[in-house]
């Protein structure tokens, strides 16, 4: 019996191992099931806000994409809405401060503050939950400052554990205290690999060549995660780039899926090497 559960855990490992350590470069059978097939999701930040544009040509875009909305802004619910009727998936874009002073309305009225206790910042996710029930999970909009400050990153994690969600780290800094607050509070991570409108290089083909890079990430580490912007930061030419990129992509040999899928296969990766170990 002791050996039939040791020959299964080992026959699971090799069948889900391309995925969990992302080289799924070796030739074995394990490749061509589904579970080893690279992975990419497309986020697309900024919903909700007043500045629509290429809201209407992402909605449309036949692959899921993951959407994050700011809450209690001009279009927050009726994005949500709009979402959800196109089947992608719906994330709360959580605003969090900045590590420099920025307008208050860059924020929206709801935003976790730097100098925000643990419990202040737990009681604001909550309350922007309710007005997006059923999100799978959330990231953050701006948030340089909040996301350097460990008792805070931990406090967010805790409560993505508590409320069965994922967080998403932006990166929009680089010294960030995410991935210790990640490790420390037993939480699994899933970070950006690219920004799509990097560096405020907002043009077509500069959007364009990131997606790719994206791809390829995902060919070599088995997944990777691409966050994009309507509205000012990115809009109409990030929109069309990933309408006009999506083919490629597929043709690489990446499935295009929604960031909850990737989730969920890294905690299944994560659970099989603490039965490993
Ligand atoms: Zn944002």
């Amino acid at each position: 019996m002791k050996t039939l559960k040791l020959l299964f855990i080992t026959i699971l490992f090799c069948l889900i191992a391309p995925f969990c350590i992302g080289g799924a470069k070796s030739t074995t059978s394990a490749e061509n099931l589904s579970v080893s097939t690279p992975k990419m999701s497309i986020v697309i930040d900024d919903f909700g806000s007043y500045e629509q544009s290429g809201v209407e040509k992402l909605l449309s875009v036949n692959v899921p994409l993951t959407c994050a909305i700011i809450p209690h802004v001009d279009n927050s619910e009726s994005n949500f809405k709009e979402i959800s009727e196109h089947g992608h998936e719906v994330i709360l874009h959580m605003p969090m401060e900045s590590h420099v002073k920025l307008p208050e309305n860059w924020y929206g009225p709801v935003y976790i503050k730097n100098s925000d206790s643990p419990e202040m910042a737990k009681q604001k996710l909550e309350e922007c939950l309710k007005e997006m029930p059923s999100v799978k999970g959330f990231n953050f909009h701006i948030g340089s400052g909040v996301s350097q400050n460990k008792t805070l990153m931990k406090a967010i994690y805790e409560f993505a554990t508590e409320h069965e969600l994922y967080f998403l780290d932006s990166k929009t800094i680089e010294t960030t205290a995410t991935v210790d607050a990640c490790k420390e509070t037993g939480s699994i991570y899933l970070g950006r690999d690219i920004f799509l409108e990097a560096n405020k290089n907002r043009s077509y083909g500069g959007v364009c060549k990131r997606l790719l890079e994206g791809a390829k990430i995902a060919k070599e580490k088995g997944y990777s995660i691409v966050i994009g912007h309507v509205g000012a930061e990115g809009g109409e030419n990030t929109a069309k780039a990933i309408c006009d990129t999506i083919e490629e992509i597929q043709k690489m040999g990446i499935e295009i899926v929604p960031l909850s899928e990737i989730y969920e296969q890294l905690k299944v990766c994560s659970s099989n090497n603490n039965n490993i170990k």
